[in-house]
């Protein structure tokens, strides 16, 4: 080889350096990840180098130019992917185009046969190019160039002896070494960087810990081999009371005398390579206070997997442990409840999309209730223990409560002879998913003593209608009789008054008064109660009635009255149309007037306000006086018969008016109400049927 030729090869080998920069810049420190702009670049840059290359030529024979086109073609074809090998390929072959001579066709078949064994070696050991051997770059640039000497078969007859006598030993020789070095120094950029890479990685990954140690919300702290403390984080600080520079370099402080052992064993374990996880401990703070700690710890071993410490991580769990107490305490509590209650619990849990229920449990009142045996039922379809369930509905109302999550009320009764045989109220509820709770009672002796209760309520109360009833007839009875006598005494007393009154003396005159005035009273009295035995003894009918005019009517009977008093009585709202006995009505009105106009301050003139309201289907009917009120004590009282509040001399009367206002609107299906402020008034209401 001449010193021109030695010359150019230096170059070329100068050139082919530049792959490894050009390598390093686009594909190992390049961090875009616009790849197809990136593969253009280096493909042009690296078609230039390769046109460099070419222009670095020498000449075997004239028009026999020689290079290391094959050798960057190569590796461009296998460290740089397929674009920038069809660039860098296409700009070479221009140039070999444009040399011209007779090596032009094996020129460009080497360029095409280099670049495409670069290729294919890429794509069919496709695999991390840093893991690419000297041995393998070296056969791989046998490869090539077993293919570039195949292309040089197709030089011109002499050109290719001359080639193959001067060439062709020195090219396998220096080529391949020459790929296996640029390959070589190209693989280690790569291994390289990736160092670099994982270095930062690794100081990065370091702070990133030592952040997160400072900030963890639970102690972190670890010991060496002497369990002396070799780091406390802020945690550890906030939970234990004991600063950092207080504990570092110093057994742990917050192992009491009593759990040394424990300690000592937990830590001989860690180190033998069982981890604690999870361990409770109860623990004292610096300022004294008990505290629970959850434990896990680790060994800590160096690269070479020496121990070095313990790593532990502590968590402050006196809450939590409290509220896990609690929780035990009130379940044990439940517990304890549901296995002595008095009442039945039976759960149940649906299965098959609601085509069977079968039991889960129930406790021991439910089993004594329902008769049966838990053990015997558990997991058993409950049509199966009970075949009565389904026609006493509990069945259909368990599917209800699963299928609605409504809890429900469902009694289960028997009946034997028509008397209760069995009952029990069972109050049915969804719990979770697929489960239902029944709660169940035996309410069989309280519902046999109601039904014994409302017999005999039922029986007492036809009895004391009965005698009611016989009382009233009786005073029916005794008040008609009783009327013609009377007649004839006042009839009488009223004779001896008119004739003879002059010729009696004084003392006689009075008692002669006496007669007539008891006579008159004793007159009264018997009125009013027959009216009042007479209420109720016809049937009742209750017709449509316009209030107004009841009311207009029983004020025009009180017009003389109303005179007398001085009183003033006015109708303050509409009155509607009411559904009630006319009769009925006319009397409890009257005689709620008339009280009104009686029960007032002496001096003062009678004002009556009626007025009336509609409610819910009632009429309620008010008749408001200014009199003299009643006091609370009094109201239910004065709807009694003879019940008076004053004696005649204060006011006259007989007892018997409330007690015919309370009957007939009782009769009638409505009621009386009374308000009243001593000293300012009474306010009696009348519940009457509405329209
Ligand atoms: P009588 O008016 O004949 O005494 P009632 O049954 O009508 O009988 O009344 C019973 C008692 O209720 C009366 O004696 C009276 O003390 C009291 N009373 C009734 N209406 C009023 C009223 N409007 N104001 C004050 N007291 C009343």
């Amino acid at each position: 080889m001449g010193k021109e030729a030695l010359l150019a090869l230096v170059n070329n080998a100068a050139l082919l350096i530049t792959f490894v920069v050009l390598y390093t810049v686009f594909y190992v420190k390049s961090t875009t990840s616009r790849q197809i702009p990136r593969q253009i670049i280096s493909g042009f840059l690296l078609g230039m180098v390769t046109v460099g290359v070419m222009l670095n030529s020498w000449q075997l024979s004239p028009g026999v130019v020689f290079d290391t086109r094959s050798v960057a073609l190569g590796l461009i074809g296998l460290f740089f992917g397929f674009i920038p090998s069809m660039i860098s390929a296409s700009m070479a072959v221009g140039l070999r185009i444009l040399m011209g001579g007779e090596g032009t066709i094996p020129g460009i078949s080497t360029i095409l046969s280099s670049v495409s064994v670069g290729l294919i070696w890429q794509h069919h050991k496709r695999r991390d190019s840093c893991d690419r051997s000297l041995l393998e770059l070296y056969l791989f640039g046998i490869v090539v160039h077993v293919f570039m000497l195949l292309c040089m078969l197709l030089l011109p007859s002499q050109s290719r002896e001359t080639f193959f006598e001067i060439a062709a030993l020195p090219v396998m020789i220096v080529y391949p070494a020459a790929t296996m070095i640029v390959g070589w120094a190209m693989t280690g950029q790569i291994a390289r960087k990736r160092g670099e890479a994982a270095e930062s990685e690794l100081a990065s990954t370091s702070e990133r810990l030592a952040v997160i140690v400072k900030n963890s919300p639970v102690a972190i702290i670890s010991l060496d081999l002497d369990y002396k403390v070799t780091s406390w984080n802020e945690a550890a600080e906030e939970i234990f009371g004991w600063k950092c520079s207080e504990v570092l370099g110093k057994p742990l402080p917050y192992i009491l005398e009593t759990q040394k052992e424990d300690y000592e064993r937990m830590n001989v374990e860690t180190l033998k390579g069982l981890p604690v996880r999870g361990e409770r401990f109860a623990q004292r703070t610096k300022d004294g206070r008990e505290i629970i700690i959850k434990v896990y710890n680790a060994p800590i071993r160096d690269e070479n997997g020496n121990l070095e410490g313990i790593f532990g991580i502590l968590e402050d769990v006196t809450e939590q442990h409290k509220a896990e107490l609690a929780l035990k305490e009130s379940e044990l509590r439940f517990r304890k409840l549901y296995m002595n209650m008095n009442i039945g619990v039976a759960i149940y849990r649906v299965i098959n999309e609601g085509d069977d229920v079968v039991f889960l449990d129930m406790n021991p009142s439910g089993c004594r209730i329902t008769g049966v045996n838990r053990e015997e039922i558990l997991g058993r379809s409950v049509k199966a223990i009970f075949p009565s369930v389904v026609e006493l509905g509990l069945y259909q109302r368990l599917i209800e409560v699963w299928k609605t999550s409504r809890p429900m009320h469902h009694p289960v009764r028997r009946y034997k002879d028509e008397r209760i045989d069995f009952w029990a109220d069972n109050y049915i509820y969804p719990d979770r998913s697929h489960e239902v709770v029944a709660i169940f009672e035996d309410v069989t002796q309280r519902e046999l003593m109601l039904e014994e209760l409302e017999r005999r309520v039922k029986n007492r109360t036809e009895e004391l209608e009965a005698a009611n009833k016989e009382l009233e007839s009786f005073a029916y009875s005794v008040s008609h009789d009783l009327r013609a006598p009377l007649r004839a005494i006042n009839g009488f007393s009223k004779i001896i008054s008119d004739r003879y009154m002059s010729s009696l003396p004084e003392e006689g005159q009075r008692y002669l008064g006496f007669i007539s005035k008891a006579g008159g009273d004793m007159s009264d009295l018997i009125d009013g109660l027959l009216e009042y035995s007479r209420i109720g003894r016809s049937s009742i009918h209750l017709n449509e009635l316009p209030l107004k005019s009841i009311v207009d009517d029983c004020i025009a009977t009180l017009n003389r009255r109303i005179e007398e008093e001085g009183a003033e009585v006015s109708i303050i709202t509409d009155l509607p149309t009411v559904y009630a006995n006319q009769s009925l009505l006319k009397r409890a009105v009257t005689n709620l007037l008339q009280n009104a106009l009686t029960y007032h301050n002496v001096g003062s003139r009678p004002i009556v306000k009626i007025s009336s309201k509609h409610h819910k289907g009632w009429v309620f009917l008010t008749i408001e006086d200014n009199g003299i009120g009643i006091e609370d004590r009094y109201h239910e009282r004065i709807f009694n018969v003879f019940q008076r509040l004053h004696t005649d001399e204060e006011f006259p009367g007989t007892g018997i008016g409330l007690s015919i206002v309370k009957k007939s609107v009782l009769l009638m299906g409505g009621d009386v109400s009374l308000e009243s402020i001593p000293g300012k008034g009474s306010k009696f209401t009348l519940k009457i049927k509405g329209v």
